[in-house]
């Protein structure tokens, strides 16, 4: 760049639009322009997530806003912070916005105790676990809880198979990928955790679901921490750890 116009003009355009898709956002019913934010913030990153109205206004619509667009804020933010850490490996988002990030997690932890809907309450945890940072497969774990079921490898090192692990209303099973969804394909039966031996972060999600009231996600949660045969060799595996080893 030779000139620092034609910077300082996309800057200025890039604010204009963020302020005006974040102003829409905020005030609620506005699908697009949540789907342009995450187009444009997360998908194709033609606006910077770090630009200082993002993080600061999520964090205000987390806060004040109805649980709808509390929710949408909330589960964008998580999902920006994550990103910005894989892709950065560094954790300078979080430290800069430090105090947006704080109130961003305090909203999730208040709606989550709040949120009736079974859907909604599942990404308010997703949102919790990528607010706080500590694990970038939040989102892989929290999706097959929502859709009951998960696309995994098994774990030989020899790539043995592909399967389907499948937790809800079809069952609790697992099954070689192209046949999960035929009626004559041979299952195997998941084992789930003990919800009294469970340990670590499945302890601590399966236990904040059954204090707020959503046992349906606290049993689903036994099972994603607990363990699949795969079809093709017969290893019994922990389906969690698939899960965080796919998302690496
Ligand atoms: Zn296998």
């Amino acid at each position: 760049m030779t000139t620092n116009s034609p910077g300082a003009r996309t800057d200025d355009a890039d604010s204009g639009r963020l302020k005006v898709l974040l102003e829409r956002a905020a005030g609620g019913r506005d699908d697009q322009a949540w789907s342009d934010l995450w187009t444009e913030l997360y998908h194709n990153g033609s606006l910077d997530v770090a630009h200082p109205l993002v993080l600061p206004t999520l964090a205000d619509m987390a806060d004040a806003g109805n649980a709808d667009t509390a929710a949408s804020a909330l589960h964008l933010a998580g999902a920006l912070l994550v990103q910005a850490d894989q892709r950065h490996e560094t954790r300078n988002l979080r430290h800069r916005y430090a105090p947006d990030v704080t109130r961003l997690l305090g909203a999730a932890n208040r709606w989550r105790q709040t949120t009736a809907d079974r859907n909604d309450y599942c990404h308010l945890l997703e949102a919790v676990l990528n607010l706080e940072g500590d694990i970038h497969w939040a989102e892989d774990l929290i999706w097959g809880v929502v859709s009951e079921e998960y696309e995994l490898e098994c774990p030989d090192p020899d790539g043995c198979a592909s399967l389907w692990v499948i937790i809800g209303e079809r069952g609790f099973f697992s099954a070689v990928e192209d046949h999960a969804r035929c009626d004559d394909t041979e299952t195997f039966p998941l084992q789930p955790a003990d919800p009294r031996t469970l340990q670590g972060l499945g302890r601590r999600l399966h236990d904040l679901a059954l204090t707020d009231g959503h046992d349906d996600v606290a049993r689903a949660l036994t099972y994603a921490f607990g363990e699949a045969t795969c079809p093709e060799c017969g290893q019994r595996f922990s389906i969690a750890e698939q899960i965080a080893a796919r998302s690496n």
